[in-house]
């Protein structure tokens, strides 16, 4: 897995880059949480599901299907709490889904577990990509609170660091020249 903290930072990187209007807290929390929903799987440890199963780490949870589903639910739910119309939860959906599916091709950038089923459940093969070059986070609290964890993070923002330092570069800057124009 990526660590939550930089699931989160590049969520809140997309929502900023994305939002077509001023957003609420609520907004704000969802791009904040959705990356992260997907290693919530990790508690399929504790029921005996294995690492490899469909179900099991990295596995449906990480699919584009899922985020999909996420995304629309999420939606569908902050639509219907803060009543808009359907065109602007349509667009609220396909923003959450590309927040919540971040998750996996970031995960395919890690260099231990297995990879992620991002095609499941029509393909079940786990994918990484060629280029590994972040170092995986261990799997609890305990684990990640030692020099391993300390790696990750370095190798985290290291990595994910300056792309969405740019992004949020780039919006400000866009909005900044839309505002004079
Ligand atoms: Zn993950």
């Amino acid at each position: 897995m990526t660590t939550i903290m930089t699931h989160a930072a590049v969520g809140l990187a997309i929502g900023h880059a994305w939002q077509p209007a001023r957003r609420g807290r609520r907004f704000w929390m969802a791009c904040a949480l959705l990356p992260a929903v997907a290693d919530a799987d990790v508690v399929g440890f504790r029921f005996g599901i294995a690492y490899g199963d469909m179900l099991g780490h990295r596995g449906l949870s990480h699919s584009l299907l899922f985020a999909a589903l996420l995304g629309l639910a999420t939606a569908w739910s902050m639509g219907w709490w803060e009543k808009r119309d359907w065109r602007d939860t349509g667009h609220l959906a396909l923003l959450f889904f590309v927040v919540a599916a971040s998750h996996g091709p970031m995960d395919m950038l890690t260099n231990g577990g297995l990879g992620i089923a991002l095609f499941a459940p029509f393909d079940h093969h786990r994918l990484f990509w060629d280029w590994r070059p972040i170092l995986v986070s261990p799997i609890g609290l305990e684990k990640f609170l030692s020099p391993w964890g300390l790696a990750v993070l370095r190798d985290e923002l290291l990595y994910f660091g300056p792309p969405t330092a740019l992004l949020l570069a780039v919006t400000v800057m866009r909005r900044r020249i839309a505002r004079r124009a």
